[in-house]
């Protein structure tokens, strides 16, 4: 039996399809969302789930929650709003500190999964050792990969990695397989947003594209309600214990408002025998909360856009995660789609719905459904100049495969460093680099060694990269898990990027590939004037002069346009002289031949 798991930032579930349906599964104490939170007290056992919780007043620099935010992730970058601490220079894995202790995210994650698992056995009466697990698509190969380390340390086998908005729509789509409908799912949870166009066609889902932000959710209206009871109401948290105790308070009354038009505030003895009471509106909230909300609005327009959708074309709006049961959300949401959001499945749980019907696939339970997912970003690799060469474009369904081929830059060249990046932009320096790794091959005169790249990503969304040497079969794979030294703001910002620069990006291309062909064909016209000049009326040598001149000129004022139309016009004009050059070599080798 395969279980489907939700783990989520802020709560994680775990559910099985048995008899026709999902059950989502319920711990001891009756509750089917596990808070994503893990105790470490000094001795024994960590605390996992709600009693975890309930320490994080007590212990905030001993409780860990929102760990998915760290998983993949390395050190040196900036980590704020949490009251526990991460450690890790820049460049190690990050790790969380507690007390003496080194956690990886992974072993965090682990202690969730491990509870979810018990869970499950108690209430399946059976072990389970393997999950689908699902992942907010926008994350990448070194999120992914630690997400299936930490179903390992649980004792899990992660079967399939599954995009969490593909998983929504499945539980959505499953009674509708016969129809064709294309669906757009806005999932705003504690600490992520995505968006993904979807596309249901006879029992296939197919993701059109997806896009989001992986630091928008809950979490920063919490923090901004927090800012607002301090500086508004005046509330004051002197100490790591009252602000956690503030923050708590503020998140019950983000929930209670979105069934009451208002609510109070009140919090015993906050500082220093101090009590403090307000009554907050459902509007205040709001006004808080709406610049967050409407930091959506771009990505769901890119999300259209590439899919080539007007929203019109929109049948179905599905909506995710917790943070839209705000009402201010889903009219926000239903705005941007100009339809009546789709909330008859309860937000929290749709995914987790969806994740036991994907594991229910996969044990041969239910067969009518295929999943397709996609990249969210381009694969590629460095060549020549500091380009990037897209090898699986963005959008591309997974599982797939590609490759190129490539060649030696110079004569007697004897390896080539395969640089493997991620991203939108022109330039290699612009955009990610997952790893990379040296192919030897043979040494020959340049252009002539034949290097064979190929790209392949796994139904998990994991890539590996293989290399080939064709003239000796020598080969490497490498899979790509280290992670990327980017933070997660840059992983949103790259799309933002490579819109903005898309103008300079493909001037710099034009420019890097004119200068290429300028720099091999200037030596050669000097070789072949040298050789053939002389055969050349006046009119057209002075022509190829002037061309030559152009580019040189081009060359030295960086010119893209200019120096593109000077090497095509340098190519033009020597026609002629590459004809009689190969004239003279033929006649050269004739003898020879006929000797
Ligand atoms: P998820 O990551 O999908 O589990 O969503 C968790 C987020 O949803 C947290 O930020 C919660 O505060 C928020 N949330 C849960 N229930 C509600 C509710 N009733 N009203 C507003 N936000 C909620």
């Amino acid at each position: 039996m395969i279980v489907g798991i939700d783990l989520g930032t802020t709560n994680s579930l775990v559910g099985v399809y048995d008899a026709g349906f999902v059950t989502l599964i319920a711990d001891e104490a009756g509750q089917r969302l596990t808070p994503s939170v893990v105790y470490y007290p000094e001795s024994g056992a960590p605390l996992v789930g709600r009693p975890a919780s309930r320490m994080r007043a007590i212990h905030p620099e001993s409780t860990v929650f929102s760990v998915k935010r760290f998983m993949g992730r390395r050190g040196g970058e900036e980590v704020s709003g949490i009251p526990y601490r991460v450690a890790g220079s820049a460049g190690s894995p990050l790790q969380i500190a507690i007390g003496d202790r080194r956690l990886s995210p992974e072993e965090v994650s682990a202690a969730i999964l491990g509870k979810l698992k018990a869970d499950a056995e108690r209430a399946l009466g059976v072990e389970i050792t393997k999950a689908v697990v699902t992942v907010p698509a926008y994350f990448n190969d070194a999120q992914r990969s630690a997400t299936k380390r930490a179903g390992e340390l649980a004792g899990l086998e992660v079967v399939r990695i599954l995009n969490e908005p593909t998983a929504a729509a499945l539980a959505y789509g499953l009674d509708r397989l016969s129809e064709k409908t294309k669906v757009a799912v806005y999932d705003l949870g504690g600490g992520t947003f995505d968006v993904s166009i979807l596309e249901l066609t006879g029992g296939v889902f197919q993701v059109l594209s997806t896009n989001g932000n992986t630091r928008l959710g809950g979490d920063d209206i919490d923090a901004a309600l927090v800012r607002h009871l301090e500086e508004a109401c005046g509330f004051q948290a002197p100490d790591p214990a009252a602000r956690a105790r503030l923050l708590e308070a503020a998140v019950e009354a983000k929930h209670r408002l979105s069934d009451l038009e208002e609510t109070v505030v009140s919090i015993p003895f906050l500082e220093s025998g101090v009590s403090r009471e307000v009554v907050l509106k459902r509007a205040d909230l709001e006004k808080v909360a709406l610049p967050f909300v409407e930091k959506t609005r771009a990505h769901c327009l890119r999300a259209l856009a590439d899919a080539g959708l007007e929203v019109a074309a929109i049948q179905e709006l599905i909506l995710v995660g917790g943070s839209t049961r705000m009402p201010l959300v889903r009219s926000y949401a239903g705005g941007l789609f100009g339809r009546t959001p789709n909330c008859s499945r309860n937000p929290d749980e749709a995914v987790a719905e969806g994740a036991a019907l994907q594991a229910a696939i996969l044990d041969g339970t239910l067969s009518q459904v295929v999943l397709l997912d996609i990249t969210p970003l381009s694969l590629g690799i460095e060549t020549f100049g500091g380009l990037m060469n897209v090898i699986l474009p963005r959008n591309t369904t997974i599982p797939c495969k590609a490759g190129e081929m490539f060649t030696n830059a110079v004569a007697g060249q004897s390896s080539m460093l395969i640089r493997v990046l991620q991203g939108e932009r022109e330039l290699a320096r612009d955009n990610w680099e997952l790893g990379r790794f040296e192919i030897p091959f043979q040494a020959l005169p340049k252009g002539q060694a034949r290097v064979g790249v190929q790209f392949e990503i796994d139904a998990n969304g994991i890539l590996a990269v293989l290399a080939r040497d064709t003239a000796t079969g020598l080969e490497q794979v490498v899979q790509m898990t280290s992670a990327v030294e980017v933070s997660d703001e840059a992983v949103e910002k790259m799309l933002e990027d490579a819109l903005e620069n898309a103008f300079d990006d493909m001037n710099a291309r034009v420019f890097t590939e004119a200068k290429l062909k300028a720099q091999e064909m200037l030596p050669s016209v000097t070789k072949a004037l040298a050789v053939a000049g002389d055969r050349l009326d006046d009119f057209e040598r002075s022509r190829i002069e002037a061309c030559v001149d152009e580019v040189k000129k081009a060359l030295e004022v960086e010119a893209a346009q200019q120096l593109k139309r000077a090497v095509a016009n340098l190519d033009e004009s020597t026609q002629t002289l590459a004809a009689l050059v190969m004239e003279i070599a033929m006649q050269g080798a004739g003898p020879r031949r006929g000797g």
